[in-house]
């Protein structure tokens, strides 16, 4: 008996029958843009062996005026066909199934020639998009739609229509986007139009044995929103059209809300997709921050939706579903929501991988395959660094003794797994726990390894971190200084009135740990959508609360501080920095940069600006936190230098600067590959 019933029940949609419930949501990865379509397919079949119901692939373009950036891919040619043939044959031979998303981006195309429902230029691009004429809106069904026919010249089992996000349909639905007042603007039945006309002729023209999924935006999460009548009023009418499936779409891109980030609650928004259960005959997928089986289990268990579509967890672990079917969940790489190897890899034009999962969109190029020449292997520290290369290694046959002066695993993540909105990391550390019960690994907790203790070990790792740098302050030793792992690790007390010394990503770590009092709002979904205006689409169009975001009050008066003269936190993840602006902003957390650190005393922070040593200030603080960033702990690699022995040396330990668990995670997966 499977501790999944619901999850893994299949679902029959008359010509096909699904094995689960589970799709594998559309991520643009930025493989098929490598032109490598061996890669591309070798990506996708991975996740087909690994079970999943259903495959969605990254949104394709239907003409070049549609794609997300000049050059996005797209399905344009016979070659182009030829190409995705390579991929539905490589998913159809390791058993899987797989749909196209065709995805328009309307004014979200970052390109000049973008074009939309009308010429207003969305906030997160530079460019306003041009007003389709009637001819022109008709040549953009007619590309959707030919896309659609392609699609199922190439193999695909169905494509997704994507109509959700801010894209292109969207903006023809919403008032936000759309001020025509011709037959595609004005009423919701003229505006609806667009998506009616793809489907019902993509129908028409693939035939009835091929998977049309529509995603449909349930919550728009901007001004002048759908309302909720729209959305079960377009929901009946998509099905009336002739699709199989509706997705659950939330929130526009730019929305000022977050709605994937790991500080959302998990399954935040399945509420949505249940209130259009039972309005339409079809399945409903929902979607967001869905991550392990056990929360997509409770979902459908409850009646909330008939399907999960889960993205990111499927770059974490492409075996997702045979480990929950084995019953081997407690095994499954966790997606902890970072965004930090996918979406941020994304918008930074690098190819998308996983923080967890390396080998994520190199299945191709980082094989990690079994050893003819097991070696013993001492790896010292059981930060994400050396937790990579233990249990990398041991998997290929090595045997590993991993040695911990704590007494416990996780390194620097024990620390950030205290913060608010950072509770996703609990459960990597318990995947690595979990990991290291390898018989090929023997786990010394308490240990402080010695040179000496290492001299008869094929290969020595140091992954010992880093120890955190005390700036050179005046009065930086008084009794109202602590650093950040006096406070994160070892609770010191910290006053009412806090100045923050530093602003990457620990000093705003810092600083969401001591501006939020009680429970963490990520733990507690009323008071998340509380604090982020989030409203009941029912009653206010768009889901924004009437009266907008509520925060509760901030638990102390903060102040964080940096140097450099440049917008603080510009430096953190791309697509969540602003998250993390935003939330110390609605805690009146002030923000200053370009200063000069002159002393600290009793008062607390004496501090001046730019060159000049301007406007001489004190910022009044019961207690002043350093999070100036870090340096290398090297003292063991030294002393096995001096007795002849050359280490490895990986993570923190290797470069201090910039360091986070991606690269430690990926230096020692990559190290552990090559032994
Ligand atoms: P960091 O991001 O390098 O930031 C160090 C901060 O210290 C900067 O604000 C820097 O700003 C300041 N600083 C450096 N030298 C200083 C000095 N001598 N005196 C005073 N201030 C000084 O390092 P971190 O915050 O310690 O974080 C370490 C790593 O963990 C980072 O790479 C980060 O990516 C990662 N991390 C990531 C997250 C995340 O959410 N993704 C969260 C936590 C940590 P100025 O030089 O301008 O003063
Ligand atoms: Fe999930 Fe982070 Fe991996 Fe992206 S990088 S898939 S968010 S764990």
């Amino acid at each position: 008996m499977t501790a999944y019933p619901h999850l893994l029940a299949p679902l029959d949609l008359g010509h096909i029958t699904l094995p689960n419930r589970v799709i594998m949501g559309s991520m643009h990865t930025g493989l098929e843009e490598t032109k490598d379509w061996n890669r591309v397919a070798e990506f996708y079949a991975t996740r087909a062996r690994g079970g999943v119901g259903l495959i969605v692939t990254g949104g394709m373009a239907p003409n070049a005026e549609g794609g997300v950036f000049p050059g996005a891919a797209g399905l344009f040619t016979g070659e182009d066909i030829t190409n995705h043939q390579t991929v539905t044959t490589r998913v159809h031979d390791s058993g899987g199934r797989i749909a196209m998303q065709i995805l328009h981006a309307g004014r979200y195309a970052y390109s000049p020639d973008c074009v939309s429902a009308s010429a207003i230029k969305s906030p997160i691009s530079p460019f306003p998009p041009k007003e389709l004429d009637a001819d022109g809106i008709e040549k953009q069904i007619r590309d959707i739609v030919t896309a659609a026919t392609r699609a199922q010249q190439a193999g695909y089992d169905g494509v997704e229509i994507m109509g959700s996000e801010g894209y292109f349909i969207n903006q023809f639905l919403s008032l936000h986007t759309n001020k025509r007042t011709d037959e595609w603007g004005g009423s919701y039945a003229n505006r609806m139009r667009l998506p009616l006309e793809i489907i019902t002729r993509a129908r028409a023209a693939v035939g009835a044995d091929f998977i049309l999924i529509y995603r449909l935006s349930m919550i728009d999460l901007v001004p002048d929103g759908a309302t909720f009548d729209e959305v079960i009023q377009l929901a009946q009418a998509v099905e009336k059209a002739g699709v199989n499936l509706i997705n659950t779409g939330i929130g526009w891109h730019e929305a000022r809300i977050p709605t994937i980030a790991t500080s959302v609650p998990r399954a935040a928004f399945a509420w949505v997709t249940q209130k259009l259960m039972g309005k339409v005959s079809i399945p409903v997928i929902t979607s967001n921050r869905i991550n392990t089986p056990g929360v997509a289990e409770d979902i459908l268990a409850s009646g909330a939706a008939d399907m999960v579509s889960m993205a990111r967890p499927f770059l974490a672990d492409p075996n997702f579903i045979t480990k929950a079917a084995s019953g081997k969940a407690d095994t499954i790489a966790p997606c902890i929501a970072c965004n930090q190897a996918c979406l941020d890899h994304t918008f930074s034009g690098k190819m998308t991988t996983c923080l967890v999962n390396p080998q994520a969109c190199y299945e191709t190029e980082l094989q990690i395959t079994a050893t003819n020449t097991a070696k013993s292997i001492a790896i010292i520290g059981a930060g994400p660094a050396g937790l990579a290369t233990a249990m990398t290694a041991a998997h290929r046959g090595h045997k590993i003794t991993l040695y911990e002066r704590a007494d416990q695993i996780g390194g620097q993540l024990n620390m950030a797994r205290v913060i608010p909105g950072k509770e996703e990391f609990n459960g990597l550390v318990r995947w690595y726990a979990t990991m290291m019960q390898h018989p090929n690994i023997t786990l010394k907790l308490g240990t402080e390894a010695k040179a000496d203790d290492l001299v008869d070990y094929d290969e020595v790792i140091i992954a010992t971190g880093v120890t955190p740098r005390n700036p050179d302050i005046p009065g930086a030793d008084g009794p109202n200084v602590l650093n950040y792992i006096d406070v994160l690790r070892h609770n010191a007390p910290v006053g009412a009135r806090v100045a923050i010394i530093g602003a990457g990503g620990i000093g705003f770590d810092v600083a969401e740990f001591l501006v939020q009092d009680g429970e963490s709002p990520t733990e507690n979904l009323a008071a998340w959508k509380a604090e982020w205006g989030i409203g009941d689409p029912a009653k206010t169009p768009g889901g924004l609360a009437k009266g907008g975001p509520q925060p509760t009050p901030p638990a102390r008066d903060i102040t964080l501080l940096q140097r450099k003269p440049e917008r603080v936190g510009k430096r953190l993840g791309k697509t969540t920095g602003w998250i993390h602006r935003a939330t110390l902003k609605m805690k009146d957390v002030k923000m200053l940069s370009g200063v000069n650190y002159e002393r600290i005393d009793t008062q607390g922070l004496h501090i001046s600006f730019g060159e000049a040593l301007e406007n001489p200030q004190v910022i009044t603080a019961d207690t002043i936190v350093l999070c100036a960033g870090q340096l290398p702990q090297r003292a063991l690699a030294d002393a096995l230098t001096a007795i002849g022995i050359t280490p490895h040396i990986i993570g923190g330990a290797d470069v201090a600067a910039e360091l986070d668990a991606k690269r430690a995670i990926n230096q020692g997966t990559r190290l552990a590959a090559r032994l």
